[in-house]
């Protein structure tokens, strides 16, 4: 420690503030650094958070709350409902409204409300120490502090938390001149922000996995506002969930006009003198047949996955392990990492599912775990989610293909039917990707293994369900199950068709 301020007195601009002792010092104020010390602080511990975000390589910026609030969930869902209320518009004619004249998207409208929204939502929990500080560890007890204007600090705590989440991947494996041609490529907020303003009515989103399933909300909102969007998938889209679930998300987009551009990893992207950027790729058609394709777009997205943020944490050299492929924090089911006061929640550590309520969640019981006040561990099992594309798509447990992986094809049972959703009647909206399945133990009382839902409102028809599937619902329960008429969620109560009978699946009559 004296050699370390000996060497930063020697940095002039370098102001050192002493330093304070905390019991828990939180390293990233997002969703699971907030709510684990707003938790911590709740139950009487003296709590410090330390937030700062690393300006983008086109140099966005944003305030204290993380991914989620600023340029994650909420301004994607509010983005989602600006989609979902331009389809209401279609379909308030049908229903007797009129509209008078052509709609329009206003943009900046949109995104000066958002904005606002992100501030409602965001504040530093009472009792809890912000600082607007970069935070690395010094040791297992001692966290430094820098901030933009070069003011240092050192924290000493009992327990460290670390909860820096991650960050856009950049695009390696092309051709990239310099970081100037990455900015090409949207990320984020940066998009929310920049999209419109190229000021053509063409977006096309370069995405070298729309098997991340932000790729693909980001291309169905951008549709949803009346630009035309384009994705570019490398294998397949929504990995790691049920695939034909991923196939009717995708239909769905590919019938209300978003292009597809299956096979293809983007080479390169040039900045044209006309401001428009070419793009070209390869289109993989088969071991021995490439085709090598380009095309000019108005904005580029890369919606290629993202990289945990331990950059300047200085984890190994306190003993903290990171994960050899993903760079993740190794973490225990106690959130321990390799050090033993040292702890690592949300989207940085190794294993978790990258989902705001599991960070909330996993924050709030280590809090209370190190207060002394609870024994309770996450249990990440059947965590629901919902994929928030034109047509959502919500689950929670078992992929057929994980199930059949698992417990093997003939050991599973698999109940589904499309459905037709009321209010598309008579909106004459195309219901064809609309769809239930449940995946069943096929042995005893058919205990549900998975519960999979195409339609509206996917996530409020999930969020229910999944308390069932982790009470242990069977088949039988569900079934017995009243629904609730007329509504979509309630043809997972009705649900009787096999996939193994080969029956029709589709649900006739009211
Ligand atoms: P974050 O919320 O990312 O917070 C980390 C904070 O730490 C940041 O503020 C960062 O700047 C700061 N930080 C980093 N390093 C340091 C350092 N050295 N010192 C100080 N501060 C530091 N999840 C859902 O559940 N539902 C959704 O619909 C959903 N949609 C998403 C849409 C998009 C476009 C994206 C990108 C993500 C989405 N997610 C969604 C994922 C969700 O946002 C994340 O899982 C969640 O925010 C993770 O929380 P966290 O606390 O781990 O990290």
């Amino acid at each position: 420690m004296a050699a370390f301020r000996r060497g930063c007195a020697r940095w002039q601009q370098v102001r050192f503030l002493g330093t304070h002792h905390y019991d828990l010092v939180v390293i990233g104020g997002g969703s699971g650094g907030l709510a684990c010390s707003r938790e911590a602080a709740q139950l009487g511990q003296k709590v410090a958070v330390l937030d700062h975000v690393q300006p983008s390589a086109r140099g966005t910026a944003w305030g204290l709350g993380g991914t989620c609030v600023n340029v994650g969930c909420i301004p994607k869902k509010l983005m989602h409902q600006a989609a979902l209320l331009g389809v209401a518009m279609d379909d308030a004619g049908k229903f007797g409204w009129s509209i008078p004249g052509p709609v329009s998207h206003d943009w900046w409208v949109w995104l000066r409300m958002e904005s606002a929204q992100a501030h409602f939502c965001c504040h530093v929990p009472q009792k809890v120490k912000y600082f607007n500080t970069r935070g690395s560890l010094l040791d297992r007890h001692t966290v430094r502090g820098l901030d933009a204007k070069g003011t240092e600090m050192t924290l000493t705590a009992r327990n460290i938390v670390i909860a820096t989440g991650g960050r856009p991947r950049y695009p390696t494996h092309m051709f990239i001149h310099a970081w100037t041609e990455v900015m090409f490529g949207i990320f984020n907020k940066v998009t929310f922000a920049l999209v419109k303003s190229h000021g053509q009515n063409l977006s096309r989103m370069e995405d070298c996995g729309a098997s991340v399933y932000v790729g693909l909300e980001c291309a169905g909102l951008l549709a949803g506002i009346g630009l035309d969007a384009s994705v570019m998938v490398r294998s397949v889209a929504l990995r790691g969930f049920d695939q034909q679930m991923a196939q009717l998300v995708t239909g769905h987009m590919e019938a209300r006009g978003t292009r597809f551009h299956w096979g293809c990893v983007p080479t390169s992207v040039e900045k044209l003198p006309s401001g428009l950027l070419q793009v070209k790729w390869t289109e993989v058609r088969s071991d021995l047949e490439r085709v090598e394709r380009e095309d000019t777009f108005s904005s580029v997205l890369w919606a290629i996955g993202r990289v945990p943020e331990t950059t300047g944490l200085n984890l190994p050299q306190v003993g903290v392990q990171l994960h050899p492929d993903t760079g993740k924090i190794v973490v225990a089911t106690d959130e321990r990492t390799t050090v033993s006061n040292v702890y690592a929640i949300g989207d940085v550590a190794e294993g978790r599912p990258e989902l705001t309520p599991t960070a909330v969640k996993a924050g709030k019981l280590l809090a209370r775990r190190l207060a002394g006040q609870s024994n309770q561990l996450m249990d990440y099992h059947s965590v629901p989610t919902t994929v928030f594309t034109p047509l959502e798509y919500g689950c929670v447990g078992l992929s057929e293909e994980s199930a059949e992986s698992r417990y093997g094809k003939d050991n599973i049972e698999v109940y589904h039917a499309f459905y037709k959703p009321l209010e598309f009647t008579i909106a004459e909206r195309d219901a064809s990707h609309c769809y239930v399945k449940v995946v069943c133990d096929r042995a005893g009382v058919q205990r549900v293994l998975g519960l999979h839902f195409t339609g509206p409102s996917a996530g409020e028809v999930i969020q229910g369900f999944a308390v069932s599937v982790r009470c242990g619902l069977t088949y039988a329960q569900l079934r017995d199950t009243v629904g609730i008429h007329p509504t979509c969620a309630e043809e997972l109560t009705k649900i009787h068709i096999t996939k193994r009978s080969g029956l029709d699946a589709t649900v006739t009559g009211c």
